[in-house]
């Protein structure tokens, strides 16, 4: 394709684009196919020639669409959101034409400054500890890491790596067995399975802590905890504490667990990955009292700040212990500028490679300004208690646990057994599409307000779905 073809296939693209995202609520939130389907629509090799665009264009609808989960669908309330919008497409269309890899200043200088100032702005928006920023001119600053699993994984590899060293200047004799064997990590039953899985690929012990009956960590059950594992010898390093958990959106108390951490010289980090852009409207910044306690912090503007997958911000209140951990240094990476002003990211995160993800935040924030994304967030809010009320006033339902933001955990006032068939029925009849979750053996269905197109029609909609349904299911 030339740069000829490519401005109109361009804006072809952007046409069918606008047209699907407009379109969408008339798609079936989930596809209705059986694995191995797409197998049978392509052929096994590669093409030897390339193929016009037009073939390659016509396949989209017939190959692609029919496999599509429609994340974006007004119908779609799985999971969490996964935000998108049109300045964020914008900004990702840019970064891939100018496919740079910042992984230095050097390799990027636009690409890291851009980023700099954005999780500045970003941290202001969200009132964070002035720790956390660039500007103030001390150790702290943020960076995009591409998904919250990475944020975490990265914050608790320097705190292994810094307690490590810590404890080795202290006693020489001891190698980094003998420490790893000790080291435990703690976090809630009720956080990500990618707080635990760090643990795996950390090697290191992840004690999951039971949670008061709001779902949140507590200080006596943590206090009692540390004090029973240095008693057996263990080493307690790392907390990860979640605000906005998976299953039911529940809050970790940081104002009281921050100062154990503290004390102990646990490092802090706090997942917020959804809730987290909550917390940019005053009314919910609340949630996050206690994070100067934290050592680093963590949020997902993908998930639900207009921004496309995949952007998740992460602050670390010293940098020199993140890229303490994960410095290398060949002489092809190095540069001039290197140690100066401007970070190199390349040792903040995992890969070396990263891609202009900054340029999507810039656009978003721009476009709507901070009271334009409050709007969506306050709406989207609003429309979870609208769910929640239309649940309270039917005796056949509960709610399982209070509905602070646009999730709303509910369930039938019977077995299991007769939830686990109502989800079944709901996702078997494909007009809407929830995931369920089980906290302390209690089954329940999720309803996540995710599209930012989502109604008050939508959400009469799918209660009508889950009505008629459930009167079906007792017939
Ligand atoms: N933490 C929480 C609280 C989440 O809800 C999720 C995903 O929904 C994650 C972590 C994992 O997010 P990611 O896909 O960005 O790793």
């Amino acid at each position: 394709m030339d740069s000829k073809e490519f401005r109109i296939r361009g804006q072809e693209m952007v046409t069918y684009i606008v047209d699907y995202l407009e379109n969408i609520r008339e798609r079936m939130p989930m596809p209705n196919v059986v694995p191995g389907f797409l197998k049978e629509l392509i052929p096994d090799e590669a093409p030897l020639e390339g193929e016009s665009w037009q073939e390659i264009q016509k396949d989209i609808e017939r190959v692609i669409m029919p496999g599509v989960t429609h994340w974006n669908s007004p119908h779609f309330h799985a999971y969490f959101p996964t935000a998108n919008s049109y300045p964020a497409i914008l900004g990702d269309m840019l970064s891939d034409a100018i496919s740079c890899i910042g992984f230095t200043w050097a390799s990027g200088p636009s690409c890291t400054e851009l980023e700099v100032s954005m999780m500045d702005w970003l941290a202001k928006i969200l009132q964070l500890p002035k720790h956390f920023l660039f500007s103030e001119q001390g150790k702290g600053g943020g960076i995009i890491q591409g998904t919250a699993s990475e944020a975490t994984l990265v914050a608790l590899l320097s705190a292994r790596t810094n307690v490590i060293k810590t404890l080795k200047a202290d006693n020489p004799d001891l190698t980094t067995g003998q420490i790893l064997d000790k080291l435990i990590a703690y976090t809630s039953e009720e956080s990500h399975s990618s707080v635990e899985r760090a643990g795996l690929i950390g090697l290191v012990q992840m004690r999951t802590l039971p949670t008061d009956d709001r779902g949140s960590l507590r200080i006596d059950i943590l206090e009692e905890t540390i004090a029973q594992d240095q008693q057996k010898g263990l080493i307690p390093f790392f907390l990860c504490a979640t605000i906005g958990t998976t299953s039911t959106c529940s809050f970790d108390n940081l104002s009281e667990i921050g100062p154990i951490c503290n004390r102990h010289d646990i490092w802090l980090h706090v997942d917020a990955a959804y809730a987290g852009s909550a917390c940019i409207c005053p009314e919910f910044r609340y949630l996050l009292d206690g994070i100067e306690h934290a050592m680093s912090f963590n949020f997902n503007p993908h998930k639900w700040l207009q921004v496309t997958f995949d952007c998740s911000a992460m602050w670390i209140k010293d940098r020199d212990l993140v890229s303490g951990a994960f410095e290398m240094n060949p002489v092809y990476l190095k540069h001039e500028n290197q140690g100066h002003a401007m970070p190199d990211y390349r040792h903040w995160q995992i890969p070396l490679g990263r891609r202009f993800r900054s340029l999507k935040l810039w656009f978003v924030l721009r476009s709507y300004g901070v009271s334009g994304l409050q709007k969506q967030i306050r709406k989207d809010i609003q429309l979870a208690h609208q769910f929640e009320a239309l649940v309270r006033d039917d005796p056949k339902f509960e709610i399982v646990r209070e509905v602070t933001l646009g999730l709303v955990c509910f369930r039938l006032k019977a077995s299991n057994e007769a939830n686990e068939m109502l989800l079944k029925k709901i996702n078997d009849d494909h007009r809407i599409h929830l995931v369920p979750s089980k906290i302390k053996d209690k089954f329940f269905l999720r309803f996540a307000v995710c599209a930012t197109s989502t109604q008050p029609s939508d959400v009469g909609f799918a209660w009508s779905v889950i009505q008629e349904l459930t009167h079906s299911l007792i017939q």
